[in-house]
């Protein structure tokens, strides 16, 4: 599959070089039959044509011209690129910085306090960096980041994280969000602190007013999350009821603040597991949710962590309105130990977890991809792309990924296959992977049986 490269010279038709920068050949790609090729020029897709039927002129080109590289899909699938919107890098890869006997009997949330209280902002730049890294090689490029404000990390968890993304400015697009994790009416020291970040490069304020306590508490922390969204300008990120519990009720306060400010398209609330379990008003909460176009990133893959966390009612949500897209959230750290970062188990993770039937993939693919970049850019009430419209373009931008399946449900099966990531009309990683099929009867010969070893009979590129 995406494998063979090479350089050649491309002319316009009178023979004249022109500013193409990428030719992908033999491509699938979702809701286009047959095989394509893509030419990207200046970023851009610029032009899609069933294979061989793209004019090419190598050997005849000025010298002058600009090379292209190219890619052979070999039948890979092309696709949008995905979008992370829910990650925290500033703790991602922390878990090992917390000694075992340290960790032993202390809840997720004290043992993340207690790793976050030792942050320096190098040690979170190497670890977000490694974070972001991994998240391009799994092909995404558009990332939004959850970083602690807050006494215990300072901004010294912020520091390091701006470090890192201006470390991989030309690979993957940052989100920056300010979030109070140990709360406002708790950790009265947030409050400045996150005025600081706000002035310093946060482009979101996040919140978590469930760890308030009590409910007037509570809504006082979303009030003042709103009040400094309006006064800096800035779009709110907001954790919301993180847990199956009849007391989590945060999201349907969060609607209603978004209602009565006039915010509607620029609010996201993530988790809200809560609403898994309300039996008297779930639909009534989704109603308002949508009537308030506050997005909802469910988190698939935190859905059990000791404690079973639920997804969230995406189809309740969808089915109101509601624009629903999934996200990470924690990557081995003291919150979590497990995480991928691969968009594959996120879709394969929402699909279980969610309760969608097969049919409904391209829907779950687009709350990763196309779905989730209108979430977090557009204002706009609508998502008007249709997951079975075709996926890749003319005119987009060329944030693509290469995988080595030809369809989507092949993917899934795959999601340790190679991956192209480019971003831009450029390729900024490439995973490659080698397949060896092991001779049945070399098996049979080590257990005992009558044929004698041979080596592995094949080995298949991927
Ligand atoms: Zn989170």
């Amino acid at each position: 599959m995406p494998e063979a490269t090479s350089t050649y010279r491309p002319t316009n038709g009178n023979g004249e070089p022109h500013m193409t920068s990428l030719i992908i050949t033999d491509a699938s790609i979702h809701g286009r039959p047959g095989r394509h090729d893509v030419v990207i020029e200046q970023g851009l897709v610029a032009c899609i044509e069933p294979t061989g039927t793209t004019p090419r002129t190598e050997g005849t080109a000025r010298p002058d011209a600009a090379p292209a590289t190219v890619i052979e899909a070999r039948g890979g699938l092309l696709a949008r690129a995905f979008v992370e919107p829910h990650l925290h890098p500033d703790k991602s890869f922390s878990l090992s910085e917390l000694p075992a006997a340290e960790a032993s009997g202390l809840n997720h949330f004290a043992r993340a306090s207690r790793i976050k209280a030792a942050f320096t902002p190098e040690q979170v730049a190497r670890r977000a960096r490694r974070a972001f890294e991994l998240a391009v090689s799994n092909g995404v490029t558009r990332l939004r980041a959850n970083i602690d404000i807050d006494s215990i990390a300072g901004l010294r968890g912020f520091e390091g994280v701006l470090q890192a993304r201006e470390e991989v400015a030309s690979i993957l697009d940052v989100d920056l969000v300010a979030f109070p994790q140990e709360g406002l009416g708790r950790d009265p020291g947030a409050y400045d602190l996150l005025r600081e970040a706000l002035r310093s490069g946060a482009n979101l304020i996040g919140g978590w007013p469930n760890v308030e306590e009590g409910e007037d508490a509570q809504r006082a922390h979303v009030a003042t999350v709103f009040d400094l969204a309006e006064e800096f300008d800035v779009d709110i990120d907001i954790h919301a009821d993180c847990w199956i519990e009849e007391r989590e009720r945060m999201l349907e306060v969060i609607a209603e603040e978004t209602m009565t400010r006039g915010l509607h398209g620029r609010v996201m609330a993530s988790h809200c597991c809560g609403i898994e379990c309300y039996h008297d008003n779930a639909r009534y909460v989704a109603d308002k949710v949508a009537e308030a176009d506050v997005r909802v990133a469910v988190i698939p893959l935190n859905l059990v962590d000791g404690i079973l966390r639920g997804l969230s009612r995406p189809h309740m949500l969808r089915q109101a309105g509601a624009q629903v897209i999934v996200g990470s959230d924690n990557l081995n750290d003291g919150w979590y130990a497990l995480g991928t970062l691969n968009p594959l188990d996120r879709i394969y993770m929402a699909v279980v977890g969610g309760g969608f039937a097969d049919d409904e993939v391209d829907a779950v693919w687009h709350m990763v991809a196309g779905g989730a970049a209108h979430a977090l850019d557009n204002r706009s009430r609508a998502d008007t792309a249709v997951e079975s419209a075709s996926d890749v373009h003319i005119g987009m931008v060329a944030d693509l990924v290469l995988l080595g399946a030809h369809d989507r449900l092949e993917a899934l099966r795959r999601p340790g296959g190679p991956v192209t990531t480019i971003k831009g009309g450029r390729v900024v990683a490439r995973r490659t992977v080698e397949e060896r099929i092991m001779d049945v009867d070399a098996f049979g010969a080590a257990l005992g049986g009558g044929a004698a070893a041979r080596p592995a009979r094949g080995v298949i590129p991927r």
